[in-house]
């Protein structure tokens, strides 16, 4: 999953992004309303995490524009005060979540799980392909009942290949929203992680779920 951070607040900014990146999320983080809708038009961000009180064009008018735009990426607001006007203010603009700052973390997190999991799969944190699961709360992957260990990286692999299961999803796909913009697309990062995921998911089972497209991309699905 990938996230863009609009927050002109360095130190809030860099513990924001610290906990997204912990969580294993592709952060690029933005500190003006410039940059934030130039970054919102031109990559496929499956959230934005939108402080109001920015130099410039405030958070409000940059939600509102993209909203005009069309764009529907979730946008969880941030303010630093808990004003009813701004909250009001916020839903009108477009936001789909807000949050007070300071906050705690956790809080934090799971709306942004909540807000990442509207847009994806409805209500369920649990995500199935036949017999592989996967817990986007505990973050625990299981094939056959059977614990399997992944990296972070490994883990938002699998997590997006099983949200578009049964879809072929293209290297570009996986490079715009498993990595940020320090990602090079061209490199042989794509091919080396979706090997070693399909050692840890398929090697020794009968049937495998992790598919290559030649020239195309990755498909999970049972066939
Ligand atoms: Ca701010």
């Amino acid at each position: 999953m990938r996230i863009l951070l609009v927050e002109d607040e360095k130190k809030m900014a860099s513990l924001i992004e610290r906990a997204l990146k912990e969580t294993s999320y592709a952060v690029d983080w933005v500190d003006n309303s410039v940059d934030a809708l130039f970054s919102a038009q031109n990559n496929p961000y499956d959230l934005i995490i939108l402080d109001i009180m920015l130099s410039g064009k405030d958070g409000l008018t940059v939600c509102r524009q993209l909203r005009k735009e069309g764009k529907n990426v979730p946008v969880l607001m941030l303010t630093a005060r808990n004003e009813l006007e701004d909250k009001v203010a916020g839903l009108d603009a477009g936001a789909d979540d807000y949050l007070t700052k300071p906050f705690f973390f956790p809080e934090f997190l799971a709306r942004v799980r909540a807000l990442l999991r509207r847009q994806k799969t409805g209500k369920s944190t649990h995500l199935k392909v036949g017999d592989l699961e996967l817990d986007q709360v505990t973050r625990k992957v299981s094939r056959s009942g059977r614990e399997v260990s992944l990296t972070p990286t490994e883990y938002s692999l699998l997590e997006f290949l099983m949200l578009n299961a049964g879809q072929v999803v293209t290297r570009t796909m996986i490079s715009e929203h498993i990595w940020n913009d320090d990602f090079d697309a061209y490199s042989n990062v794509i091919n080396v992680f979706i090997k070693n995921l399909r050692k840890k998911i398929d090697q020794g089972h009968a049937r495998e779920l992790i598919h290559s497209q030649r020239g195309v991309g990755y498909i999970l699905q049972e066939i």
